[in-house]
């Protein structure tokens, strides 16, 4: 999920985590692409042609393709391959299946695609083996339809949230796609329904007007600093994320957006001095957040599977990421699939440590869940 740097390269790992710089505060750059394809289905919708003027008036090098598949994206090997990928937006039509939403415990009832692939570098991308090919950013046009379908899963008894940010940072290419605005628009007017999106960017200024209703929770993913440095390649600091979900917590009388907010602090490791930094950086939020407002935490440890390792070794082979199962524990699903998960022992401490200091500085913003 979140900026982008232009067209840049993936950033190298250095060979150990830096763990003694101050935190920066520098936003991220918005993302363009150095070419943005447009299907001709895609260019049939109304959002299909706004993402056509928007990528025209940024200059931006446009691809108008004779059919609706996406080719021309692998290179001789897996970087040259993921370099043009993540420098590429593709504007197509959501599928069909999209329609059917998927479950998308513990974040949210279901997930909302409003887009697939992310500009940004993260070395543990949630985003590796999950989704197949090469990772391109796919934004779809048919805009209007996913939000609509979403009333199909509305029920009467309580809201029903929807969660934006399986996929992609929708922040990330909001400068492009203006479908994360959309979206809040449109849920402000369902009673039935809620909005959930994170985000590693900080370009929040389009967002702080829009009339959202207090449906739209917005959410910040947080690290400890030497993680985020050497691991979040592309997004905004940590700061400038911090500082960004200020402003949309905001009242609106003080400027701000007045949004519910939350923290996802993710993918957490226990990197060494984990307390300190985990620490350092809950007492930054607790800085910013000085005010009242509806405010949550998710907790996420870090975990990798075959496919998604096999995957980021790929992408980013001199990662200083740990993805060694011998200190892991394994999680197997009901269909049968494996992850790597931390220990029991190293689990436990980390989570009653999280809850016990979040607790401590926000005693009234609750724990949403730790995975
Ligand atoms: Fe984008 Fe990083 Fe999230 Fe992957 S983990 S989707 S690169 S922000």
């Amino acid at each position: 999920l979140f900026l982008p740097v232009l067209n840049a390269p993936t950033p190298a790992a250095g060979p150990t985590l830096d763990l003694g710089a101050a935190p920066r505060s520098h936003g991220a750059k918005l993302w363009l692409p150095k070419r943005v394809l447009f299907t001709p289905d895609a260019l049939q919708e109304e959002y299909g042609q706004q993402m056509l003027a928007s990528a025209t008036a940024l200059g931006l090098d446009i691809e108008l393709l004779k059919s609706n598949r996406i080719t021309g994206l692998r290179g001789d090997d897996e970087r040259a391959t993921y370099r043009t990928a993540k420098t590429t937006l593709a504007v197509v039509n959501a599928p069909a299946g999209a329609l059917r939403l998927q479950p998308t415990p513990p974040s949210a009832d279901f997930q909302l695609n409003l887009a697939e692939g992310c500009p940004a570098h993260c070395q543990y991308c949630y985003l590796a083996g999950s989704l197949s090919g090469p990772p391109v950013v796919r934004a779809f046009a048919n805009l209007p339809k996913l939000l609509a379908n979403t009333q199909v899963y509305e029920r009467a008894d309580r809201p029903v949230s929807f969660e934006a940010s399986c996929y992609t940072d929708v922040l990330g290419i909001e400068h492009l796609t203006g479908a994360l605005g959309e979206a809040v628009r449109y849920f402000a007017g369902r009673e039935g329904a809620r909005l959930r999106f994170v985000s590693k960017y900080d370009h929040v200024e389009s967002l702080v007007g829009l009339p959202h209703n207090g449906h739209t929770r917005a959410r910040a993913s947080l690290n400890a600093e030497p993680l985020a440095r050497q691991l979040e390649g592309g997004t905004a600091s940590i700061e400038a994320r911090i500082q960004a979900l200020r402003r949309l917590a905001l009242p609106v009388a003080q400027g701000g957006g007045g949004y519910p907010v939350g923290v996802l602090m993710a993918p957490i490791m226990p990197l060494p001095d984990w307390r300190q930094h985990y620490g350092e950086l809950l007492d930054r939020v607790q800085a910013a957040f000085d005010f009242d407002c509806d405010l949550t935490v998710e907790f996420v440890t870090h975990r990798f599977t075959p496919g998604s390792k096999e995957v980021l070794l790929g992408w980013y082979p001199n990662t200083t990421l740990d993805l060694s199962e011998e200190s892991r524990a394994v999680k197997r699903n009901k269909f049968g699939g494996l992850k790597y998960v931390y220990d029991v022992p190293t689990m436990k401490e980390l989570k009653a440590w999280f809850y016990a200091e979040w607790q401590r500085r926000f005693p009234h913003a609750p724990v949403q869940y730790w995975t």
